[in-house]
């Protein structure tokens, strides 16, 4: 053992807080929970290395200094099974007295073991303060991962800082109301009572806040003491010692948090906490008592704590942020941190706080006589720091609706009822029930069940519908895959997904595709028993856009799906009179609710084909449709296509945003008996989740609200910190509840994650406030994704893709208004056809680009981003002008500039109908108006042609001859 080195004086305040009672020594105490604790061993070496590097874990008193023992700290083991995370006990031996002044022990660490696993940290207050024990700790973490750890050796105490420092003039220190936890009676009569409370995120202002939250519990005014670290002085200072003092914060009752934040900082500016400390005579006087004489002084100053007379109130004492990376090694990674809060004679009660990850806890330490109320003023804090309001809960009264027993339930009662309509062909419920039980067949013939994922490429046909029906039935889950993207999508996302088995109509089963293929129109109908499933196996996988460059795969289980089925169905009265169409296409989740009459013995009526103004019309004025699923962009496309429907009773809107223009012009084409319902959801929490009904008159703002959750589903507004948002204020979207998916398949990802309470969210991207009438309102996203017509898009995923052709070095995908354009560096010549190509061929169509521009370099702004702002516009198009054109062209010319809102004239023959800023929409469009004005023109029935060579002389050419 080596000779004593380190040393330091015993000052004033060692002395106070050695007089403390005897049975309870004044104790710093951080608890490190984590997973996995370190080899016993590896762990007492490395206390015994952070020990010489930090000397003060080592000290013990002799007379008037702190000396060295060279002993290591002891590494003592408890069940930590037996200790209560909340209130923080069942553990008495945890709390083992250290000794201080009687020779003994004066730093220590503690493993608890169980099921939770933790490492406390344990000092005697006189010997080191919570910063000096966070460094000792971190020192022990560090030995730990092998590192040297940093020494903290300085022999600097409390006097010799406040001298360096300079203290300053005294400040009054203000005297005030009641104590509000402390108990009468002599010390060795009462014991602290320790409540833990973890919220969400880092709240700002935390600690005004908390104060604030206090004079509001405790009813007036209340002076809170601000734990200050006097490091901040001498920032050059390397020591473990006591050398945290208490800014005195007068709370007055009528103070918003606001007004204690601004004192605590304008206190903090001055450095106050200095000029309230005793002068320093008076401090050397203190220190030169015997500890007997400074025993006695102090229980005489705590018997009158208990009679309300003396000053008391709040001490809060913040640890700061922690990074739990430094609390990690051999093998431990530390999951949340807690300080205990000290307690003992003459010490008002005292809450402690620490930030750490996502989260940041709290611990309030009162009097054991006053647990009721101690539980009290935490709540208040838990209040304040995570306001209710930034909760909105679903009203959960609908049962969980499975679908394949609920199907099949409506078979056996209305088997000879139509269940699908498709082009003049009408299919029963018995007749649906043999196509999917063929294709369960098939499926479980192969040895596929019950944890297999199918691909299924969707057509929206009565085979299609069939197809998806039995892959649940045979108890596997189904992937729908949309027949439009290109192989090397598909084939990727089958490869990811780790498909064994795709169902496929002709032709699409001659597609290479990496599976083996059944041809769903070989496949004979077949009695089948639905194979039995549990609420957590899947029943989908739908893909989406993926930020990391990829799709990624949301996975849907039973119980997700039974969730929304059940609030659906209730919610928009689904019934034996409900008929939706299906239009859209299957690979997204959009088409679900499209399919809820097959719950109810209604109808879905098919249109397998692309939708144009013509298909539009039939289906949505005479097939006796009565209900719909659509996005914004929907309703766009049929008030431009000057499409009336009728019939209509509920229109769900849903998958982007619906303005209140949006709004006004479903109920202009609806008629006021629909209901309007705007629904809101992201795929990974099942199609929607918080809905709300348009009310002309009360919706007025630019955009309609989204409203309240629906079933089981709750939204808690957190902001960028994780914490949750005060009233009013905006936060993002987190989603809680039964129809939040299972997660993205093979791919942890962070958007799925729990609240502090265990509270499992997905975190959505959306901005949203809570407007007064309770309704949620979204603002936008929190990040770059985007909604192309209704489709979601990472740009980032479309900038990868583009990135994988070989001439491409860096590129930069951006929207303007629904059209997406590219940027691009190159490394070798590259045309925009070929890109374009490219993209064609591993994009979806929405999301291929419409114009490609190649750059030297990008635009940087000061900070060295590419400024996306700066990017140029798409080169210009063709010159047109001049140009001697025919009269069925002119016409054509015409309707595009006004489809485009262009001037005449500057629009040519080959000019690309995208590139020039045309949505999809607006195509359709413009098919429409050049169908309607050119007579007996059907170009409709062209739209391959078109989408393939979007050009004026395209159209004009499809024109047939007589107009010519
Ligand atoms: P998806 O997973 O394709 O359904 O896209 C989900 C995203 O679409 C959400 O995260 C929102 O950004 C957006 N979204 C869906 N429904 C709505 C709505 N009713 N209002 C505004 N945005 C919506």
């Amino acid at each position: 053992m080596s000779a004593a080195r380190y040393s330091r004086r015993v000052v004033a305040d060692d002395w106070l807080r050695l007089a403390s009672d005897p049975a309870w020594p004044i104790c710093v105490q951080i608890v490190v929970e984590g997973t996995a604790l370190p080899d016993r061993t590896a762990l007492a070496a490395a206390v015994g290395v952070a020990a010489e590097a930090c000397p003060g874990a080592r000290l013990t008193r002799h007379g008037h200094r702190w000396v060295d023992t060279g002993r290591t700290p002891e590494v003592r083991e408890l069940d930590g099974d037996a200790f209560d995370r909340e209130t923080l006990t069942g553990l008495p031996a945890l709390y083992r007295p250290l000794a201080g002044d009687r020779g003994g022990p004066t730093c220590e660490v503690v493993v608890l073991t169980g099921a939770r696993p933790a490492l406390v940290f344990r000092a005697h207050h006189a010997v080191m303060d919570a910063q000096g024990l966070l460094t000792f700790a971190r020192a022990v973490f560090q030995a730990l991962r092998g590192e040297t750890p940093e020494t903290a050796a300085d022999d600097l105490d409390a006097v010799e800082l406040l001298r360096r420092a300079g203290t300053g003039p005294r400040k009054t220190i203000p005297q005030n109301s009641q104590p509000p936890l402390r108990a009468a009676g002599p010390p060795e009569q009462r014991r602290p009572a320790f409540l833990r409370r973890t919220v969400d995120g880092r709240p700002s202002a935390v600690t005004a806040k908390i104060a604030h939250a206090l004079a509001r519990c405790a009813g007036g005014d209340l002076d809170v003491s601000v734990t200050v670290d006097l490091r901040r002085h001498v920032p050059e200072a390397r020591t473990t010692a006591s050398l945290s003092y208490a800014l005195s914060l007068p709370v007055r009752a009528d103070d918003t948090w606001r007004d204690v934040q601004q004192r605590m900082l304008e206190s903090l500016a001055v450095r106050d906490e200095l000029r309230e400390t005793p002068p320093l005579p008076v401090i050397r006087m203190l220190g030169a008592l015997p500890a007997p004489v400074t025993r006695a002084l102090y229980r005489g100053i705590d018997a009158r704590f208990g009679q309300g007379k003396a000053y008391a109130g709040f001490q809060v004492s913040h640890l700061g942020r922690l990074d739990l990376a430094d609390f990690g090694g051999g093998g431990f990674t530390a999951e949340t941190i807690y300080s205990l809060p000290t307690w003992g004679v003459c010490m008002i009660p005292m809450v402690t706080l620490v930030e750490t990850g996502a989260r940041t806890e709290i611990v309030l330490c009162g009097d054991d006589t006053h647990t009721a109320l101690a539980r009290r003023f935490l709540d208040t804090i838990g209040d304040a720091l995570a306001p209710p309001e930034a909760v909105l809960r679903g009203r959960d009264t609908s049962p969980e609706v499975y679908l394949v027993p609920r199907f099949a339930e409506v078979v056996t009662t209305s088997p000879d009822r139509v269940a699908l309509s498709e082009s003049g062909r009408e299919v029963t419920y018995a007749e649906l029930l043999g196509l999917a039980g063929g294709v369960a067949r098939q499926l479980t013939d192969r040895g596929i069940g019950r944890g297999d994922l199918v691909g299924v490429v969707a057509e929206r046909s009565v085979a299609g519908a069939a197809a998806l029906l039995g892959v649940l039935m045979a108890g596997a889950a189904y992937l729908p895959l949309d027949p439009g993207d290109p192989d090397e999508r598909l084939r990727g996302i089958l490869d990811d997904a780790g498909v064994r088995v795709l169902l496929a109509p002709r032709p699409h089963d001659q597609r290479p595709l990496g599976c083996a293929t059944v041809v769903l129109d070989d496949v004979p109908p077949a009695a089948a028993t639905p194979a039995a499933v549990t609420g957590e196996d899947l029943a989908y996988v739908i893909y989406t856009s993926g930020t990391s460059g990829e799709p990624k795969g949301v996975e849907v289980t039973h119980r997700n799906l039974a969730a929304y089925l059940g609030f659906a169905l209730q919610e928009y009265e689904v019934d034996s009179a409900t008929c939706f169409p299906l239009f859209t296409s299957l690979a997204f989740d959009l088409a679900v609710t499209t399919l809820l009459p097959l719950l109810a013995g209604g109808r879905v009526v098919l249109v397998p084909e692309a939708p144009n103004h013509v298909n539009l019309e039939r289906v949505l004025t005479g097939s006796g449709v009565t209900a719909l699923k659509i996005t914004p962009s929907h309703l766009d496309l049929f008030h431009r296509l000057g499409i009336s429907p009728s019939g209509i009773r509920l229109a769900v809107v849903g998958g982007e945003a619906l303005t209140g223009s949006l709004a006004a012009i479903a109920r202009e084409l609806f008629g006021p008996d629909c209901r309007i319902v705007n629904e809101y959801g992201p795929t990974e929490a099942t199609v929607g989740c918080v809905v709300h009904t348009y009310d002309p008159a009360a919706d007025t703002g630019a955009t309609v609200p989204i409203g309240r959750p629906a079933g089981t589903t709750s939204v808690h507004l957190l902001d960028d910190q994780g914490a949750h948002v005060a009233a009013g204020e905006t936060g993002e979207i987190h989603l809680a509840g039964e129809q939040v998916a299972r997660g993205y398949r093979g791919r942890p990802d962070r958007s799925f994650t729990q609240l502090a309470d265990g509270t499992r969210v997905y975190r959505t991207g959306d901005l949203a406030r809570r407007l007064p009438s309770g309704e949620l309102e979204c603002l936008g996203r929190a990040d770059a994704q985007l909604k192309i017509l209704g489709h979601r898009v990472e740009p980032a995923e479309i900038e990868h893709a583009l990135a994988r052709h070989p001439a491409v070095e860096r590129a930069v995908v951006i929207a303007r208004g629904q059209v997406l354009h590219a940027y691009l560096t190159a490394s070798a010549e590259v045309s925009e056809k070929d890109l374009a190509a490219h993209a064609a061929e591993v994009l979806p169509p929405y999301a291929v680009p419409v114009s490609f521009v190649v750059l030297e370099e990008f635009p940087r702004t000061a900070n060295g981003k590419v400024d996306l702002r700066a990017l140029p516009g798409p080169s210009p198009v063709a010159a047109a002008v001049g140009d001697p054109v025919d009269e069925v062209l002119a016409a054509v010319l015409g309707i595009w500039a006004r489809t485009l809102g262009l001037p005449a004239g500057t629009i040519a023959a080959d000019s690309d109908f995208h590139r020039l800023g045309g949505t999809s929409i607006d195509l359709l469009a413009m098919i429409a108006a050049v169908d309607r004005e050119l007579p007996g023109v059907a170009l409709a029935d062209h739209l391959a042609a078109i989408v393939a060579a979007p050009t004026p002389a395209t159209v004009a050419d499809l024109v047939p001859d007589p107009q010519r």
